[in-house]
This record gives C-alpha cells, sequence and structure tokens, in this order.
C-alpha cells in the first residue's frame, strides 16, 4: 500500500511512524499551540503510515482516525473525577507488571510501549517509550508469582502492546506460560494487526502458537477504516493459525458513537473473523473529557445495535468501576422493574408481558 508524501509515493513499510509535533505539523496535521506541548508532555506521541494514510486531510476536525492519534488542546482540560490511573491497576498489583484482580487471571504487562499512543488510553499515564518494560529478573519474579498460585487459570498479556515484543522474545514468554500447568489460556490484547500489521510476521504467529494452553487474541479495533487489507490480511494470519480473535472497541465522542459507524465496526471485524467481545464505555482518565458519552447513550446505541446486528456481532458494553473494581455490564437492560408482572421489551422497542 502507498500514499503520498512529502518525499513522493512511498511504500509504508518505508516510512517512519510519526512521534513529534513537528512531524506533525510537517504533514499538516497541527499547527504550533503551547497546549500541543502540553499535550504532549503528559503522553507520547506515534502514529503508524498505515493509521496516517487513513486520516482525511481535508477534514481533520471530524476524522475518526486524526481524532484518535493526533493530540488535541482539549487534553489540557483535566476535571476533578478524572484519574491517574482510571482502573485501578497499581491497587491489584502484587508484584511488578502483574494485576491480579480476579482469583483465576491475571494481567502481565512486560512492557508498556505501544506502535501508536490513543490518545483516550486508559494507561495513559504509563504508556511510552520512557515507560518501564520488566527487565529479564522482574519478568521471571512475575512468573514465579504465577508458577506458585495455581489457581491462575488465565493469563492476560497486555501493556502497552505485547505484540511490540521480538518474535524470539515472544516466544519465549508464550513457552514459559505453556510450562505452567495450571494455566489453561493465554490471551492477548493488541492493537498491532491493525494498525501495524506488518509486524504479524510468519515468526511472530509461530510464536504465538503453544503445544498446550489455548491462545486467544484479543485485537483493539474503533473504526471500521482500520480494517484496511493490511490489516485483514494479519487477522488472517492469526485465525489461520487457530488464534481465535475477539474484538475490543471503546465508544469514543466523535470517532464512533452513532449507529451506522457502530454497525458498520461490527460487521467489519465479524467479516475479519474477529468477534466482538467488549465495547468499553471510556474511562475516565484526565484530560480525556472530550471523548466520554454519557452512558445512557451508550445503552441507547446498544439497543438500537440489538435491531440491527446478529448475536454474532453483539459487543457487551462494560464499563470498568473506578478503583480496581472490575467490569460490568452496563446495559441496556430488557426487563421491566415491576416485581408482579415481567415486563420484556423486545429489540425494536415493543413490550411483551412473560408469565412466571
Ligand atoms: S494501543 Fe492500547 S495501551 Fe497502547 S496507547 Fe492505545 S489503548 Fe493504550
Amino acid at each position: 500500500m502507498t500514499r503520498q508524501s512529502g518525499a513522493g509515493l512511498l511504500s509504508h513499510a518505508a516510512m517512519p511512524t510519526l512521534r513529534t509535533l513537528e512531524a506533525l505539523e510537517r504533514e499538516g496535521l497541527v499547527r504550533p499551540d503551547p497546549r500541543l506541548a502540553e499535550a504532549a508532555q503528559s503522553m507520547a506521541i506515534a502514529i503508524t503510515p498505515e493509521m496516517l494514510a487513513l486520516i482525511d486531510h481535508g477534514d481533520l476536525a471530524r476524522d475518526p482516525i486524526a481524532r484518535q492519534f493526533v493530540p488535541s488542546a482539549a487534553e489540557t482540560e483535566v476535571s476533578a473525577d478524572e484519574l491517574a490511573d482510571p482502573i485501578g491497576d497499581e491497587a491489584r498489583s502484587p508484584i511488578k507488571g502483574l494485576v491480579h484482580r480476579y482469583p483465576d487471571r491475571v494481567l502481565l504487562k512486560p512492557l508498556h510501549v505501544c506502535p501508536v499512543y490513543c490518545r483516550f488510553c486508559f494507561r495513559r499515564e504509563k504508556v511510552g517509550p520512557g515507560g518501564e518494560a520488566l527487565s529479564a529478573a522482574e519478568l521471571e519474579a512475575a512468573l514465579a508469582y504465577i508458577r506458585t498460585h495455581d489457581e491462575i487459570w488465565e493469563v492476560i498479556l497486555t501493556g502497552g502492546d505485547p505484540l511490540m515484543m521480538a518474535p524470539r522474545r515472544m516466544g519465549e514468554l508464550m513457552a514459559a506460560l505453556d510450562a505452567i500447568p495450571h494455566v489453561a489460556v493465554v490471551r492477548i490484547h493488541s492493537r498491532v494487526p491493525v494498525v501495524d500489521p506488518e509486524r504479524v510476521s510468519p515468526e511472530l504467529v509461530a510464536a504465538l502458537k503453544l503445544r498446550r494452553a489455548s491462545v486467544w487474541l484479543a485485537v483493539h479495533c474503533n473504526h471500521a477504516r482500520e480494517l484496511t487489507a493490511a490489516a485483514r490480511a494479519a487477522l488472517a494470519r492469526l485465525a489461520d493459525a487457530g488464534i481465535p480473535l475477539m474484538g475490543q472497541s471503546v465508544l469514543l465522542r466523535g470517532v464512533n458513537d452513532d449507529l451506522e459507524t457502530l454497525e458498520q465496526l461490527m460487521r467489519a471485524l465479524v467479516t475479519a473473523r474477529v468477534k466482538p467481545y467488549y465495547l468499553h464505555h471510556p474511562d475516565l482518565v484526565r484530560g480525556t473529557g472530550h471523548f466520554r458519552v454519557a452512558i445512557e447513550e451508550g445503552q441507547a446505541l446498544m439497543k438500537a445495535l440489538r435491531g440491527r446486528l446478529s448475536g454474532l456481532a453483539q459487543p457487551t458494553y462494560v464499563l470498568d468501576v473506578p478503583g480496581g473494581h472490575g467490569k460490568v455490564p452496563i446495559g441496556p437492560a430488557y426487563l421491566g422493574d415491576d416485581p408482579d408482572s415481567l415486563m420484556i421489551e423486545d429489540a425494536f422497542g415493543g413490550r411483551h408481558h412473560y408469565p412466571g
């Protein structure tokens, strides 16, 4: 794939990821503004060539791809409700790089770098090139914790983006997890197949295949436009290797907070063999008020989706309870609250009595 840049017609592979405000200015994505410097200081910038190619330079203010990755002056506005650690990772971390929130599963965060930096990121204050990756000793300590807690059934690799690891390192980590008998499932959360699809090389795919434990991959994607031909090919490489794929999306103001866009996204995911899993209500991340929608708006969108999409394409709308208390589904509800008469609302708004 190619795009016309200042340097002429270049393949994506030959183009660098944009990492500075100056680079964004050269591309015409921002104008000089001291508030942008402040925003860029609070979170690193990275826009891969694949995502840059999708941005409509003629309508930057309303472009759903630019909105996700280009810093905005609105990020400097922080409200009293917003938190540095909105989902409470720190409160549930028994050892560096590990979060043990539910008895049967842990998050393992081997590194904090990502291929892109999403301006709404729930770990906004942790991710970035300066973020700490686990040293070999720290990773070994995290693995030792998992080995000695035989209630851990599932290990969720997150970060940062775990697929930023070199195939050899990824293979070593996966093999170490596969060697722990009580770990039945390794789940990987990644944005790489969508935003940097060439990274999903045959070597990386081979590194993800385990002899014993099941491997699942949750891919983060917020707009159907992100599922380019290259992204769909990367997802196909993973699916063809026998790795089940799930979709995670964040409901974001100005990106996907309308019915048509959400419907197209869910259909595009299923078509790419990705089962929509979660639609996240945006977290209370500092400086991200411009991305948040009201819960009632999210519920209304989910209700409308129910009437349009098959169950295969329905995500669960979830909220991470601030403070580290985990995720809960937040509706919409289809049961009335009269205890004497069970009233059920169908996907089209019709109301029906259910006996019993
Ligand atoms: S890829 Fe994930 S962890 Fe990285 S910046 Fe985006 S949302 Fe945050």
